[in-house]
């Protein structure tokens, strides 16, 4: 099989896609067939054989072009020989080791390389398994904080909140995710936690207002709600700087995360980055808090960190929380069988080592700039495109029922979901992921496009196209 990434040319055969639509998706089969719970039981996703370079190969043949890493995951690509490398040279040593009794190499020099990577502000990292997991670890380190503190700030336990964020699948993190759709089920037992409006422009950002207006009313906001819970009562309040699934990846306005840290340090209370999405290199900036040189007391990160090669996460700590830390108990009350684990620090070293060689970072922007003109000129101009946004190689493209009055679709029309369905098929075969929900917690549709960093200018051009062709081809706009 043929797997070098040279692009296929633009699809232009709209008239003939309707009958490659379901041929990949097994939606006939039987779900007792075989014994693999699938995410909606009624639906056998394609199957892949194998990926290289920004290409999926499905069983039959077919070629796809992977434009959203899966959720914002695969940043390098597929078949990356030299992770692999890592991964195989690691497993050749050890695999496995009690973090709490044994190093090793790996950890440290990934660790360290983590630490160094963010300019001081950060000073140990805890390798995790899973975003939901990094994020979890923060919490309970925001709340460890405070109790170790020469006077002890026992009553700091509360946590504020953005609306439209998703921090992860454990109850805590959906205590203070406000992803509507994947708290309805749990509601009953979710935490109370103080909650503040989105940083969101499209749909937030009032008419006539400055974007420095837009910020001190958020502060403002943010204050109140300080207040209202008591000051003194809250741990930390945690932001995404670019929310991901939820909103579809919308970054924050500039002056945006200073203003919000400036409230949490005048009520003594941390911020925590959610970094899972838009962190590792995805905005452009290895840390997507480095674009404003606005660093948060705890960090999670996962996704891109070993670019989908291994299932990892990680927790940072600043200075300041780590000395708090090590001036009081030492002992870290969050722990994990699998943390610090070998073979994800060695992945993930790899990552950081292909980012700096081949200058990832810069073709993050260059790329990302140029995915964001081409997406405005083209796809921009068709009438049920109300917003493309977005930083880097993190760009999503909010579809809506009415352009002026910004109203989505109805949850019930599912769009999104249709147009990735149509969009995976023949003859567009292009994978892309979505956010559902994004306008009012339960109603709009993002399409969310993030591809491996390595992508080049034929790539994205071949993305834009196919993508445009997806939508004439599913709203049948008349060329
Ligand atoms: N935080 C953010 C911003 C995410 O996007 C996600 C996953 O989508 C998570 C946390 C949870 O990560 P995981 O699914 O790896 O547990």
């Amino acid at each position: 099989m043929n797997i070098d990434s040279s692009p296929s040319p633009p699809i232009l055969l709209l008239e003939e896609n309707a009958a490659g639509a379901d041929s990949q998706s097994g939606l006939a089969h039987n779900p007792f067939q075989d014994g693999v719970l699938h995410r909606h039981m009624d639906y056998q996703p394609p199957s892949v054989e194998e990926g290289g370079g920004c290409w999926l190969y499905l069983e039959d043949g077919t070629r796809v072009f992977d434009g959203s890493c899966g959720a914002a995951v695969s940043s390098l690509g597929h078949g990356e020989p030299r992770i692999i490398d890592a991964i195989s040279r690691q497993l050749n040593k050890v695999g496995y080791l009690h973090s709490g009794h044994w190093r090793t190499r790996a950890t440290d020099e990934y660790c360290n390389a983590l630490v160094e990577s963010t300019d001081g502000a950060m000073a140990k990292a805890l390798v995790l398994t899973s975003g939901s997991n990094s994020v979890e670890a923060c919490l309970k380190m925001g709340i460890q904080f405070f109790r170790e503190l020469p006077i002890p700030q026992t009553k700091r336990v509360n946590f504020i909140a953005r609306a439209g964020s998703y921090h992860g699948t454990s109850l805590a993190t959906l205590s203070v995710g406000g992803h509507l759709i994947r708290r309805r089920p749990y509601e009953q037992v979710l935490s109370k936690v103080g909650r503040v409006s989105a940083c969101n422009e499209y749909r937030n950002r009032r008419e006539g207002e400055s974007r420095a207006e837009f910020v001190a009313r958020l502060a403002r906001e943010l204050d109140d709600e300080f207040v209202r819970l008591g000051g003194d009562t809250v741990a930390a309040f945690i932001v995404e700087p670019v929310v991901g699934a939820a909103l579809g990846y919308v970054p924050a306005v500039p002056g945006y995360l200073r203003a919000m840290k400036d409230v949490c340090k005048k009520h003594g209370a941390l911020i925590i980055y959610d970094e899972v999405m838009c962190g590792m290199g995805r905005t452009g900036y290895l840390h997507a808090w480095q674009k404003e040189k606005v660093a948060p007391d705890l960090q999670a990160i996962g996704k891109g960190m070993a670019a989908g090669y291994f299932p990892c996460s990680a927790m940072l700590l600043s200075r300041r929380v780590a000395e708090v830390l090590y001036a009081g108990s030492k002992v870290l009350a969050h722990g994990e069988t699998f943390q610090m684990h070998p073979v994800a620090c060695a992945a993930s070293l790899e990552v950081l080592r292909i980012l700096r060689n081949d200058e990832l970072l810069n073709n993050v922007l260059k790329q990302g700039a140029f995915l964001k003109a081409l997406l405005e000129t083209k796809v921009g101009r068709l009438q049920v495109v109300g917003n493309i946004r977005g930083d880097g190689l993190m760009v999503g493209v909010e579809l809506v029922r009415d352009r002026i009055t910004k109203e989505p679709f109805p949850a019930e029309d599912a769009i999104a979901e249709r147009i990735l369905e149509k969009a995976k098929a023949k003859p567009y075969s292009l994978a892309l992921y979505n956010s559902v929900g994004c306008a009012d917690g339960f109603n709009g549709d993002c399409i969310l496009i993030s591809p491996p960093f390595i992508i080049n200018e034929d790539e994205v051009k071949h993305l834009v196209d196919t993508f445009y062709c997806v939508l004439v081809d599913f709203f049948k706009v008349p060329l």
